[in-house]
């Protein structure tokens, strides 16, 4: 189930490995919580705490060829994981020197407190640039807990021996000058997958206009490889 899902949004993963599941950050649009609610076995994995299921690092993960991966820890955010937990990932990446991994955070100066080997593509959401949304001025914090978009944006500008993605979804309206300035502002930055929600029917995320959207897309192109993901009118 978790891999269908990932298989949406992460064209190029050829798997998911979820050694550690759960995350406390509440995203009002978290479609893992929500699987895992509906079809977890695990109790842990049905309250979506942070907890760990070591085994997971028994398996031989997929080849991976030019441009995939195989996402790691992609069922929560390793953010919550313990300093034990993250030099394991380190050393399962380091093992299977000739696969690629990409780990996502929502954190990710916690991220820069660890050596990742180069064969680990960084991540972060960067789903907006604003702390207060739309001409409701809703607050970002209650459509997340996690760190404010432009906290992740200073921390993945920092790291400096891995490949970034950005992944700007579920796609809240923001400032395209702002969000442009901080993509260029990224030295290892890679690639940006971009998309709308994909329960607009159960989110109701302040959304921007489509032609927006396009225009910053545009612009974005001139900086790095865009993937489009769902794009759709608000
Ligand atoms: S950070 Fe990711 S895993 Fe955590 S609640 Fe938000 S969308 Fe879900």
């Amino acid at each position: 189930m978790a891999r269908n899902n990932s298989e949406r949004m992460y064209h190029f993963s050829r798997e998911q490995k979820n050694p550690m599941v759960g995350c406390d950050f509440n995203c009002i649009y978290c479609a893992f919580r929500k699987l895992q609610q509906r079809f977890a076995t695990c109790a842990d994995c049905k309250t979506f705490r942070p907890h760990y299921h070591l085994e997971r690092f028994l398996k031989t993960p997929a080849r991976t060829g030019e441009n995939e991966f195989v996402s790691l820890c992609l069922n929560g955010d390793i953010s919550f994981a313990s300093d034990e937990f993250v030099l394991r990932v380190i050393d399962y990446c380091t093992q299977w020197k000739d696969r690629t991994f990409f780990i996502q955070s929502k954190n990710p100066l916690r991220l820069l407190d660890f050596h990742f080997p180069s064969n680990v593509i960084l991540g972060t959401t960067i789903e907006t640039d604003q702390m207060y949304i739309g001409k409701d001025r809703i607050p970002y914090s209650e459509i997340s807990k996690a760190p404010f978009p432009e906290m992740r944006y200073q921390a993945i500008r920092l790291v400096e021996n891995n490949d970034v993605h950005i992944t700007m979804e579920p796609l809240i309206d923001f400032d395209p000058d702002v969000l442009v300035n901080w993509m260029k502002d990224i030295p290892q930055l890679k690639v940006i997958n971009i998309g709308y929600d994909s329960r607009p029917d159960l989110n109701h995320l302040p959304e921007p206009p489509l032609e927006k959207t396009l225009d910053l897309i545009d612009r974005l192109e001139l900086i790095t490889e865009v993937r489009r993901k769902q794009i759709r009118p608000a």
